[in-house]
């Protein structure tokens, strides 16, 4: 996913270019985000490329609840600029002074080779679409927090019971406590 945008640079505003993205994955933050696609359009504005492109993806995680492996769709709308390095290729529409450079987001800047590097930026950008709570099924039962079995698999007794079996010695002492009053 890197695009040579040295003619778009050299351009005339509004000039644009358009890729697809099949089957790409993308490591990012220990995470592998897999099956990419999508279709990416690169245009030139003023001082900038201006990417913008759907993408589609899967990404393989535990279940927050059962821990079990969970697929999840990860789908995306992104609108990004990306600043040139040789900002001079631009003309003198855009010049920008180069210690300003350090503002710009290092995902969303064009090399010395003019090399627009897309995987960075998708890739905090299909994060970003991530649900914050990873689930195997909307309905997860998750693990029974006193047995520990998946109760999506094992309907335990455990769920069915009033008093919590840690809570069940404590219930016999207060009993007994009563009875001594009598
Ligand atoms: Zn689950
Ligand atoms: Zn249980």
């Amino acid at each position: 996913m890197i695009y040579n945008v040295a003619s778009l640079l050299t351009g005339s505003l509004g000039d644009s270019e358009q890729y697809e993205i099949e089957n790409e994955r993308i490591l990012i933050d220990g995470r592998s985000i897999k099956e990419i696609n999508g279709s990416v359009r690169l245009m030139r504005t003023d001082a900038s490329v201006l990417v913008s492109g759907d993408f589609e993806s899967i990404m393989h995680d535990s279940c927050v609840r059962c821990l079990e492996p969970a697929t999840v769709d990860v789908n995306v709308t992104m609108e990004e600029e990306f600043s040139p390095t040789n900002a001079n290729l631009m003309g003198d529409i855009s010049s920008t002074p180069a210690e300003e450079y350090y503002l710009y987001d290092p995902a969303l800047v064009i090399d010395e080779q003019n090399s627009l590097d897309l995987t960075l930026g998708l890739g905090q950008a299909l994060l970003s679409a991530l649900p914050i709570a990873i689930l195997c099924k909307e309905d997860c039962l998750g693990i029974c927090p006193i047995c520990t079995v998946n109760r999506n698999t094992i309907e335990c007794s455990c769920v069915k019971s009033s008093v919590d079996p840690r809570w069940a010695g404590l219930a016999g002492l207060i009993e007994k406590g009563a009875e001594s009053v009598d």
